[in-house]
């Protein structure tokens, strides 16, 4: 069996980092869905965590936005701002490291991409409307993205032609064989949106074929102290206490 931790939009968001390593005591591997670099105060010491985890990795937005400044305005102008102070902090090794990431990569029969399966860095899985557009785009049964970062899931029901996604999350996790395609979201470490400001991942279960979602407090205010400090922005600051 393997147990694996799947991870995204970690944001050099250290503390969050740390606390869902803690949290999640001995795996069988890391996966990560994107945007490990971004809005938070250390993105090279996010990187040198994921290295030492032997995570595997693919890019979201904000990584590739780093590597390719022209493409700033594309973002609202805090997220710019907090890519641009990134651009500075960025060791050649870091820089490497986020160069050589992949859009998309299978990793055991399942599929990692950070925005959606049509569209792999921006596109955001939020409706139904949209994940079914993607189950169409899928090379795997059950794909694993970030982005929105909020937990979620979609679902393509079986005995359904039209409408063919469902938008829900099960306490008790997701059995993976319930339906026939699945896309998953593990939501945010180190900046949720869903009103919990509590660091998200999950755990995905090769054996039990099952996806479970879990929270984990963090020193929210020892990454907004390093914030400060390097003058990134108040609202991306501000919006860490919130969970939005
Ligand atoms: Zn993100």
């Amino acid at each position: 069996m393997a147990r694996i931790a799947i991870i995204s939009d970690i944001h050099s968001n250290l503390a969050a980092l740390e606390a869902v390593v803690k949290h999640a005591g001995t795996v069988d591997g890391w996966w990560c869905t994107g945007d490990i670099v971004g809005y938070g105060p250390q993105p090279n010491e996010c990187i040198a965590k994921l290295l030492e985890l032997d995570v595997r990795c693919i890019m979201g937005n904000h990584d590739h936005g780093v590597l390719n400044l022209s493409e700033i305005p594309w973002f609202n102008s805090t997220a710019g701002d907090a890519l641009v102070w990134t651009e500075t902090q960025l060791t050649p090794d870091s820089r490497e490291f986020l160069t050589n990431l992949p859009t998309t990569r299978v990793e055991g029969g399942f599929e990692l991409v950070h925005g959606s399966p049509r569209q792999p860095l921006t596109e955001y899985v939020m409706s139904a409307d949209i994940a079914e557009q993607s189950f169409r785009r899928m090379t795997e049964p059950v794909c694993f993205i970030g982005h929105t970062h909020v937990p979620s899931s979609f679902a393509e029901l079986p005995d359904r032609q039209e409408t063919t996604a469902v938008h829900q999350l099960p306490e008790t996790g997701q059995n993976l064989d319930a339906f026939p395609r699945m896309i998953l979201n593990a939501g945010s470490v180190g900046q949720p949106r869903d009103g919990d400001p509590r660091a998200a991942y999950g755990f995905l279960d090769t054996a039990a074929r099952t996806f479970t979602w879990r929270r984990v407090e963090y020193d929210v205010q020892r990454t907004q102290d390093l914030m400060r400090r390097a003058h990134l922005p108040i609202p991306l600051i501000e919006r860490l206490s919130e969970g939005w």
